[in-house]
């Protein structure tokens, strides 16, 4: 029976979205992170952009090690050859990649401005895909970029070449965020039916409608008869007005009527992970989570109307669809109100030593010390911002790996 996958796209779409970024410990975190909650792949970066190889590399490296298991990592590049080959030089361990095109006439037209036709954007997917392959990919999935404003029967051609040349999975991007639940249901199910492929539902929340458009497209390609994957985000950050949110759409899929007993998430989603992560993600992009975010924003369980106070005091059920401790949420959250010491990028032995003291880490050696210290100096530099206990963790347990995703040395 077909199921929904989750794919998220944080570590792409969240980290190129204007003003926002993340460093690149912050993107380790983020996929230890989806990994401890079951999110099946990662969209980890972009393998052509260099100053990105190195933390791609040392995080396939965890993978490796076991400590990025059993999460898929994948990398976006464009769907012509020349960014295959680069993809594989730079990071030569890479083993799923997205491969995009725009496949609408807006894009044709408008962006490739008569450079390429229909024929061309076809040609070069397929040929991509070949390259990928025969360099050693393991998945592929082929994006049609703008697919919502793509004619139908365009798209079940472009998908029916990538399925012909071994592509793994077709990537039906609602890039500007036009669809409706009703249209995307439609185009998803068609394309299930007529190409046979799984297909990835990509949502922007343009209309509002990031999470809604996600499940009818999860619901369209499973009653085609294929998986669905869903592209998500943490706290929803993504383009403009940001993509799917990952809890808001596990929630949807899982809690909202009826939906799941056909439409069920593979594997085994931990939502007890959500609130840690969309707190992380909301400290590490600098952007509050807003009071109304489902499940974890700062009212999602709090009353105060004198009907609902009652009602919820009475019988949680009463006025909550699930319990906060689904979530992760209800444990006291430690707050320093007093003397603090931080570990930054002109921390001394000392001062770290008192902090790492307090998570009771020791060290071997002053050398190891010193060692662990100059990392977290550079990890600073990097972020601008007081590291989390996990990010300082992952160093001291992690040294040499986090050195070479510190290392920012412009390549040639
Ligand atoms: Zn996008």
């Amino acid at each position: 029976m077909p199921e929904i996958y989750l794919l998220d796209v944080t570590n792409r779409d969240g980290v190129q979205t204007a003003k926002l970024g993340l460093s690149k410990l912050e993107k380790t975190l983020m996929n230890i992170y989806l990994n401890e909650m079951g999110v099946f792949q990662s969209e980890f970066g972009f393998p052509t952009t260099k100053h990105e190889s190195h933390y791609l590399q040392a995080n396939l490296e965890l993978a490796e090690m076991g400590v990025l298991k059993p999460i898929r990592l994948e990398g976006w590049i464009r769907a012509i050859v020349g960014d295959v080959e680069t993809a594989f030089k730079m990071v030569p361990d890479i083993r799923h990649l997205n491969l995009s095109i725009s496949t609408s006439n807006q894009m044709i037209n408008g962006k490739f401005q008569g450079r390429k036709t229909r024929d061309d954007i076809i040609n070069d997917m397929v040929e991509a895909v070949d390259a990928a392959r025969s360099l050693g990919a393991e998945t592929i999935g082929v994006n049609a970029e703008d697919g919502s404003r793509t004619d139908l029967d365009f798209l079940i051609k472009f998908g029916l070449a990538a399925k012909e040349h071994g592509a793994d999975r077709f990537r039906y991007c609602d890039t500007l965020g036009y669809d409706n639940p009703f249209t995307i249901y439609e185009t998803v199910r068609a394309l299930a039916e007529n190409v046979g492929m799984p297909i990835e539902q990509h949502c922007h929340g343009d209309l509002g409608l990031a999470v809604a458009n996600s499940i009818a497209g999860a619901k369209g390609a499973i009653d085609g008869g294929q998986d669905a994957y869903i592209n998500t985000t943490v706290n929803g950050i993504g383009e403009r007005a940001g993509n799917a949110d990952l809890v808001a759409t596990i929630l949807a899929i899982t809690k909202s009527k009826g939906f799941a007993e056909k439409y069920p998430l593979a594997g085994s989603v931990e939502l007890t992970r959500a609130s840690k992560i969309a707190e992380f993600a909301s400290y590490a992009f600098g952007v509050p989570i807003p009071i109304n975010q489902p499940g974890v924003g700062a009212n999602a369980f709090a009353h105060s109307s004198g009907i609902h106070a009652d009602g919820v005091l009475k019988d949680p059920e009463n006025y909550e669809l699930y319990s906060f401790k689904e979530l992760g949420r209800g444990k006291p959250k430690f707050v320093e109100t007093g003397r603090e010491i931080i570990a930054g990028q002109y921390s001394g032995i000392s001062g770290f030593g008192h902090v790492m003291g307090e998570m009771e880490v020791s060290f071997a050696s002053k050398e190891e010390a010193n060692e662990i210290l100059e990392l977290v100096r550079y990890a600073n530099v990097e972020s601008q911002r007081p590291l989390v206990e996990d990010e300082l963790l992952f160093i001291a347990k992690y040294p040499k790996i986090a050195k070479k995703l510190l290392t920012l040395t412009p390549l040639e």
